[in-house]
């Protein structure tokens, strides 16, 4: 048992140094977290501790090449639970120094890396990084880059408080697109960006800080959590809008829940909930360990990263000819379920990432999305490099690069043609129940379906003779085929199958454009009055309606009777001619919720705001988009007047 502490040990504190002081873990936290538990168990089974135990340490050494800070107040760690009922054991223990209802507060758990700032005389002093809870690093000189925290404070007293420093997760989407080696993920990203002696560098990944904390005040009197997050906004520091107080633990458990739940559609990655007894004295009476205070405990989701062995990559073909590397991975559970494949984007991407056949690589799963590769994390003598393609892999046709991309140029590559009607047949396409890709290789293979005017005219005799199609399916098949000829206008452009054109740009092409004819002689301009339709997409709009065959294959679709309903209602309502764009964080509704609502009562949602923006409904913590609003003028409601709108 003590060899077996002794090598977690060691494992653990590579890891805690990779993690903490490098920047570049080469495990995911659960990887990390299931080797610490392991060791926690063992020293309570054998009751030793080894010295150099990183259940005894908070985070990692400061490194020297920055200067040094002593925190004026220890910055502790958070004890952690998985499950509910450990939550419950926590309010238990509680409860027994205090024997009636505890009032606890549930905040998001930042992922990102802990500051701490320091005031004197209502002036901005120093930032420092956590370090080992005793000593941080001094990063003024990067999180002065950061733009959202103030210089100066109404509070005259000496004074530290704490907050994350975050990477917005759109932030880190729109870094990488352009990066020469991507961030794999946001909490490394701006933990690189804070550690790094070059500002510039900080200022580039465009950091923002969320403070949950006074940690050390002078001759101040904060009484608990909820002035503290009071004396926090009041004093300017950036509070995330979610901050719930709650009278016992099952509350807080429903608090968690909406956590959950939540920080799926939220732009901060949050690796679980953060619950605190709310009041001050009470802390003071419960106290800390050497680790973490005893007041408070972090709940941690199901983690959503891992790393695994990437054991070979297969390429993809899509509807426009774009190949897709795929990675086939040895298995591992993340999220509940069980990972094999996960996506590299782009031929571009896979050399950026550096991955290679054999080495360990970093996989995200977030809901509904297909896992995606994140980076390398570990290369071994053993990897092999992979092989560019230089034919595709279907049909052996030279491959063309374009960019980050490569393409099969043949329009007749079986595995492009069954990605197109797949495409064409979806529920946002013309909607062909029932018709899956297999449908879409029986025909091409039998009946040379190329087009998507041969579904058409699919003879139903001939239906009948395929294998495995007895009456009913072939009814079945040629009666959805019917009934997909009327389409909404919407659907028919998303079913066309163009080049970046997916459901939203689609719908916005409808609207903007209402018939056919005006779609397919709109130019480059006028695309590109389109909020969402920039220089790429729009350019594949014209270049696919320039295409003769394309005119011809719509022009065939027509003849065949394929109607486009153009009856789609116009909605009328509070919002009718409102041209909305949402920001910050809303109470009561999530985003997409009040997007849905505005819609249904006429308006119209934006993503960004411009001249064209008529109206901004501004929740908590919102920010650029409120401020250059504010500078063009346009009408700005919160969610309160929103409500009273809905209701009228
Ligand atoms: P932690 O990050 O899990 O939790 C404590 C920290 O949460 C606090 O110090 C604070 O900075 C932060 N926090 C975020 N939101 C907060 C809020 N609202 N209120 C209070 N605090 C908030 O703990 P840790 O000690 O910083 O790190 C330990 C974790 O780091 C491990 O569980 C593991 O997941 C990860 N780790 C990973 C590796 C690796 O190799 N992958 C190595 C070492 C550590």
């Amino acid at each position: 048992m003590m060899k077996q502490m002794e090598e977690l040990v060691k494992l653990l504190n590579k890891y805690a140094h990779e993690y903490y002081v490098l920047d570049n873990p080469t495990v995911s936290d659960k990887e990390y977290d299931a080797l610490y538990d392991r060791l926690v168990e063992l020293e309570k089974q054998t009751g030793v501790i080894l010295f150099n135990s990183p259940t005894k340490r908070v985070g990692g050494e400061p490194i020297s090449a920055f200067k040094k800070h002593r925190h004026l107040e220890r910055l502790y760690s958070l004890d952690k639970a998985t499950e509910f009922e450990q939550i419950k054991a926590f309010d238990k223990r509680i409860r027994k120094e205090y024997n009636e209802e505890i009032v606890y507060t549930v905040e998001y758990k930042f992922d990102g890396l802990t500051i701490c700032l320091t005031y004197d005389q209502g002036m901005f002093v120093r930032a420092t990084t956590r370090g080992n809870g005793v000593e941080g690093e001094d990063v003024t000189a990067q999180v002065l880059t950061v733009k959202s925290f103030p210089l100066t404070i109404d509070f005259k007293g000496k004074i530290e408080v704490q907050g994350e420093a975050i990477m917005r997760l759109s932030v880190l989407d729109e870094y990488n697109k352009t990066a020469d080696e991507p961030l794999k993920n946001a909490r490394n990203a701006v933990a690189g960006a804070i550690r790094n002696l070059d500002p510039k560098v900080t200022e580039k990944r465009r950091v923002e800080i969320m403070f949950y904390n006074v940690n050390y005040i002078e001759n101040g009197e904060i009484a608990s959590q909820a002035e503290c997050v009071k004396f926090l906004r009041n004093n300017g520091f950036k509070v995330h809008p979610f901050f719930k107080i709650c009278n016992g633990i099952s509350d807080v458990m429903s608090a968690v829940k909406d956590i959950e739940i939540n920080r799926k559609s939220l732009d901060i990655l949050t690796d679980g909930a953060v619950i605190k007894v709310n009041d001050f004295n009470l802390r003071n009476i419960l106290g800390s360990t050497d680790k973490f205070p005893r007041w408070a405990i972090a709940f941690k989701f199901e983690a959503e990263e891992v790393t695994t062995i990437l054991k070979d990559v297969i390429w993809q073909v899509g509807r426009t000819g774009k190949l897709t590397p795929l990675g086939l991975l040895e298995p591992t559970e993340l999220a509940g379920a069980t990972v094999r494949k996960a996506t590299l984007n782009n031929y571009g991407d896979l050399m950026r990432k550096g991955v290679k056949k054999g080495a360990r690589v970093l996989v995200r799963r977030s809901n509904e999305v297909i896992p995606e590769i994140l980076g390398t994390t570990e290369i071994y003598s053993h990897c092999e490099d992979i092989v560019k393609p230089i034919a595709c892999p279907y049909c052996n046709t030279e491959l063309v690069e374009i960019g980050a991309n490569l393409f099969c140029p043949n329009n007749n590559c079986r595995q492009r043609v069954v990605a197109k009607l797949v495409n064409f047949a979806s529920k946002n396409g013309v909607d062909i129940e029932g018709f899956s890709e297999k449908t879409a290789a029986l025909l091409f293979d039998k009946f040379s379906v190329r087009n998507f005017s041969d579904l058409y005219r699919l003879d139903r005799e001939a239906v009948r003779g395929l294998e495995g199609y007895k009456d009913a399916k072939t009814e079945n098949l040629i009666t959805a085929i019917e009934q997909s000829k009327t389409v909404s206008f919407a659907n028919f452009i998303y079913a066309l199958g163009i080049e970046n054109v997916g459901r939203k740009t689609a719908k916005d092409l409808s609207e903007r454009f209402s018939v056919l004819d005006n779609l397919m002689r709109a130019t480059k301009a006028d695309l590109l009055t389109i909020d969402d339709v920039g220089d790429v997409v729009a350019d594949c709009i014209v270049q696919y309606f320039a295409s003769e065959e394309n005119k011809l294959e719509i022009d065939k679709l027509l003849s065949l009777g394929v109607k486009i309903n153009y009856q789609t209602q116009k909605k009328e309502g509070a919002f009718s001619g409102e041209r909305v764009v949402l920001t910050g964080s809303l109470h009561d509704f999530k985003r997409d919720e009040a997007g849905k609502i505005i819609e249904e009562l006429g308006g119209e949602i934006l993503s960004s705001v411009s001249k064209k923006t008529t109206l901004v409904i501004a929740g908590e913590g919102a920010g650029s988009k409120l401020d250059k609003a504010r500078a063009l003028n346009i009408k700005i409601i919160d969610e309160d007047t929103f409500k009273l709108l809905i209701k009228s």
